[in-house]
């Protein structure tokens, strides 16, 4: 399904048609959008080298076409939309976040894959010393092996939000079996702490349309990001510490990890688990630098939720980006280009 004949097809219309298009479609959005009418498999993740600065929140909003929809043509779509208006409720709306506008000096960290043994309380302990807060994008596999961590986690008033049940790349993944990723994820943790999440990240930051519309359908927000480690290699802590620091900007959302996602799983993965080990040792070491010195030049870091209460408008496909007196300030997505971790 991944043919460039919808997308010229969308390009080809007139613009009263075009925009009928994209409404009943129920798709309002920016560079992701081709492959959420195509199903096309889409890379979003690395918000540092592939997005502009006019990107930093799409908006889907989805209706509900039917199945058989997807297999007519483009000019079939729309005098079919029409005609079938009253079916076509909506299922949904999600934002796709890389960072946001903010006259707050609030930046948003992240940690991936938890919560670990290994890593996650030396975390919670850098995070409680400095008085700052974070967002756990937990894998419900851990969550449900390591419970009590999970607990410590929403009890010191962190925000929570699903990285699915095992890690799998949902941009190989057929719809079901995402959805099933998904859906574990999402259970696992409401049953151990009790939390509906709406937050959502997708393993190595990797999306299909179908998963974009299931995504939707269940009313969550996706998170991306605008600065990660990006150090080669394992890196020192102090490499890991100067990078993010560097890039941090009011408004930016960091990825950071707390445990190793797929390198639990892979049935011969031994050297990779240990790269995968050291890199993680080297992050979380890094995670106290991070927190004290990025306070010291006026930044503080919030939950999600703070960070999205603080936008200027964080329903925009355009947000601002304005100055902030005596801090750094520009589109976090202004960066050199790197190949993200
Ligand atoms: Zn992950």
């Amino acid at each position: 399904m991944c043919s460039q004949d919808i997308p010229r097809g969308v390009t080809a219309l007139p613009s009263p048609d075009r925009r009928r298009f994209l409404s009943s479609a129920g798709i309002v959005g920016g560079a992701a959008t081709i492959a959420a009418l195509t199903g096309c498999t889409t890379d979003v993740g690395t918000g540092e080298d592939r997005m502009s600065p006019d990107s930093a929140i799409i908006q889907h909003t989805y209706t509900g076409l039917s199945e058989r929809s997807e297999s007519l043509t483009l000019r079939q779509l729309v005098e079919t939309t029409d005609a079938a208006a009253p079916d076509n409720r909506l299922r949904g709306t999600h934002r796709m976040l890389w960072d946001i506008g903010t006259r707050q000096p609030y930046v948003a960290l992240s940690f991936d894959d938890g919560p670990d043994p290994r890593w996650t309380p030396q975390i919670l302990d850098a995070l409680r010393a400095a008085g700052a807060k974070a967002t756990f994008f937990m894998m419900g596999h851990n969550v449900d092996r390591h419970r009590d961590l999970a607990r410590r986690v929403r009890d010191e008033g962190h925000d929570i939000g699903n990285h699915t049940w095992t890690h799998q790349d949902l941009a190989f993944q057929d719809p079901a079996s995402a959805r099933n990723e998904i859906m574990d994820g999402k259970r696992a943790i409401k049953e151990v702490l009790g939390i509906d999440t709406t937050y959502f990240r997708p393993p190595r930051g990797e999306l299909s349309g179908a998963v974009m519309r299931i995504l939707a359908e269940e009313d969550y927000d996706t998170f991306l990001w605008s600065v990660s480690r990006n150090v080669p290699g394992v890196g020192t802590p102090e490499l890991v510490a100067d990078h993010v620091l560097e890039r941090l900007r009011p408004g930016a959302i960091i990825d950071m990890h707390d445990s190793i996602g797929r390198g639990n799983f892979l049935p011969r993965g031994d050297r990779t688990r240990k790269l995968l080990t050291a890199s993680r040792d080297v992050d979380a070491a890094a995670v106290p630098a991070i927190l004290q010195r990025g306070m010291a030049a006026g930044l503080q870091f919030v939950t999600m939720t703070q960070l999205l209460e603080a936008a200027e408008d964080p329903g925009a496909i355009t947000p601002s980006t304005p100055a902030t007196e005596n801090l750094p300030h520009g589109p976090t997505t202004q960066v050199p280009r790197e190949v993200a971790s």
